[in-house]
């Protein structure tokens, strides 16, 4: 069955690990509701085996099948959505300036958000986190809690556990998931904030029919650093053997030798020059801020250059060439030529593109046909790659 073999060649594209259900469970949650004739019809499948797959996750409880009204005639149908049950997961996103916390369901609704600036100190921050995950257990529960995800702006273990190194933070081999063992038995992962934000938007192109089948692509999230995701067949690929949880650290890659110097230790590193925090030494001309000067934030660059000021558009400009410079060394890298750029960089867009195209069509990339970089959403992936990391650990560990 030719039909089949797409399905199967798709299952086994990830990690190794990704079972059977996993593509079908993630598809509903995106596309939720859906009913089994496009289950079928857009994993090409068919229906027979969907029901059989479907009949199994409605007997876990966590799917139920929902009659619908739909089209102009109002003719019934019949389609799956995740059950409202009162269980939900809990994201933490330590980012570099804020740590917001939140939850969800497998519905997909973000349901509440607190966040606080990150201290330079890790018990700080944890503690403060823990705080916050504890007062949602008791308005909420803590039994009806499935899993907890924390996403750190580093390198994590290949268990995902314990942050390896986060740069920006000046944090070294903290154990993470272990300061929270005491919360009681509630899985907790920890994740590089690049691959939680690339599964989150995985999820959410698979919204709309058209990737179920290649969905391949690199993340590039430019914002106080540059973090890359890489999925692959629908799979956050995180390395192999001793370097798994480093796959994608191209914010760090030599861009300019012996260029700016970088939090990292090294030199001309890539986020040095086309992160969105990189734009605002780069329009003061790189040189020291005078008293009581402060460094003009991102959106203020992009409304300058919106108000036809021609130092924010070069500034921005630049920012776009070096990015391109980078996006065209990581698609030959890792040959994947569909690149989505997501992060605060994006509101800057309308100056970037053209000079970002410009760099790529120059390198090797250029000459070769089909590679694509779009834009995605400046916000949202944070805290919700945190929520992402959280519900997909769930589903992926559900027996069935
Ligand atoms: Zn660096």
């Amino acid at each position: 069955m030719t039909d089949g073999t797409v399905f199967q060649t798709n299952l086994s594209a990830g990690s190794g690990a990704t079972r059977k259900f996993d593509v079908l469970v993630r598809l509903i949650r995106a596309a939720q509701p859906i009913s089994r004739t496009e289950i079928a019809a857009r994993l090409e499948i068919d229906k027979s085996t969907v029901s059989e797959y479907v009949k199994s996750l409605l007997r876990t409880g966590i799917v139920t099948d929902e009659a619908l009204f739909t089209g102009d005639s109002g003719r019934r149908s019949r389609a799956l959505v995740f059950a409202d049950d009162g269980s939900y997961f809990i994201g933490v996103n330590l980012g570099v300036r804020t740590t917001q916390v939140g939850t969800t369901n497998l519905v997909g609704d973000i349901t509440e958000i607190d966040d606080f600036q990150t201290q330079s100190d890790p018990e700080l921050v944890l503690r403060r986190s823990k705080e916050l995950i504890e007062q949602i257990f008791e308005s909420r529960g803590r039994e009806r809690c499935r899993m907890i995800g924390i996403c750190v702006p580093g390198l994590t273990d290949g268990d995902r556990r314990k942050l390896i190194y986060a740069p920006n933070l000046n944090w070294r081999d903290v154990d993470i998931a272990g300061y929270f063992d005491d919360l009681g038995d509630i899985g907790i992962v920890v994740e590089n904030d690049s691959s939680a934000a690339a599964m989150y938007e995985a999820r959410l192109q698979l919204r709309s029919p058209g990737l179920e089948k290649s969905n391949d692509f690199v993340l590039v999230r430019s914002g106080t650093g540059i973090g890359v995701g890489l999925v692959i067949g629908g799979e956050v690929y995180r390395g192999a053997g001793a370097a798994r949880g480093i796959a994608g650290e191209f914010g760090h890659m030599t861009i300019v030798a012996g260029g700016k110097p970088c939090v990292c230790g090294n030199r001309g590193c890539w986020e040095k020059y086309a992160s969105a925090a990189s734009a605002a030494s780069l329009y003061l001309g790189d040189r020291p801020l005078r008293p009581n000067e402060s460094l003009p934030r991102f959106v203020e660059i992009v409304g300058k250059a919106e108000n036809g000021e021609i130092r924010a558009q070069r500034t921005l400009e630049k920012i776009g060439e070096y990015l391109g410079v980078g996006i065209a060394n990581v698609i030959m890298g890792v040959g994947i030529p569909r690149v989505v750029v997501s992060g605060r960089l994006v509101y800057g867009w309308r100056f970037i593109e053209k000079p970002l195209r410009d760099a790529v069509k120059k390198s090797i990339v250029g000459s070769m046909k089909g590679w694509t970089v779009e834009a995605g959403e400046p916000v949202g992936a944070a805290i919700g790659g945190a929520l992402e990391v959280a519900a997909d650990e769930f589903l992926r560990r559900l027996e069935i």
